[in-house]
C-alpha cells in the first residue's frame, strides 16, 4: 500500500527500532511509548484493521500471537506479564490504518483497560 506508514516501516523505507522480524511479521518500538515497554507488532502484508481480516489471514494472526510470545521471552518480560491491545476503527481509536498489536508492559497496569 502506497502512503501507508507501517508498510513503509515494514519495507525499511522509514527507520524503526526493530525488536523482532521474520518474513511476514515485524515488531518495533512505539515512537511515543505509554509505558516502559511499548512495542508494535505488524504483519508485513497490508491489512487495514481487524475488521479487514480475511479468512486467509487467520493463521497469520495466530502466528502474530506466537511472535508476541517469543518477543516477551526474548525481551525478558514474559514472567512479569504484559497487555496486548488492538485498536480497531474510529470508535476503537485506531490512528494508523495498518493492523498493529500494541504490547504494553514494564509496569503494573490498571485493571480498567479502556474508557
Ligand atoms: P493506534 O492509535 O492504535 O493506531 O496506534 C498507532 C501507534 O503508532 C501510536 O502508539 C503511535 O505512537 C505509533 N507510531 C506512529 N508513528 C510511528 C513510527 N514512525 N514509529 C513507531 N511508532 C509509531
Ligand atoms: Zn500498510
Amino acid at each position: 500500500m502506497e502512503d501507508c506508514l507501517f508498510c513503509k516501516i515494514a519495507k525499511g523505507e522509514i527507520p524503526s527500532q526493530k525488536v523482532f522480524e521474520n518474513d511476514e511479521i515485524l515488531a518495533f518500538k512505539d515512537i511515543n511509548p505509554i509505558a516502559p515497554i511499548h512495542i508494535l507488532v505488524i504483519p508485513k502484508k497490508h491489512i487495514t484493521s481487524l475488521a479487514h481480516i480475511q479468512k486467509e489471514d487467520e493463521e497469520l494472526i495466530g502466528r502474530i500471537y506466537g511472535a508476541i510470545n517469543t518477543i516477551s521471552e526474548e525481551q525478558g518480560f514474559k514472567q512479569d506479564g504484559y497487555r496486548v491491545i488492538v485498536n480497531c476503527g474510529k470508535n476503537g481509536g485506531q490512528e494508523v490504518m495498518h493492523l498493529h498489536f500494541h504490547i504494553i508492559g514494564g509496569k503494573k497496569l490498571g485493571t480498567k483497560i479502556a474508557t
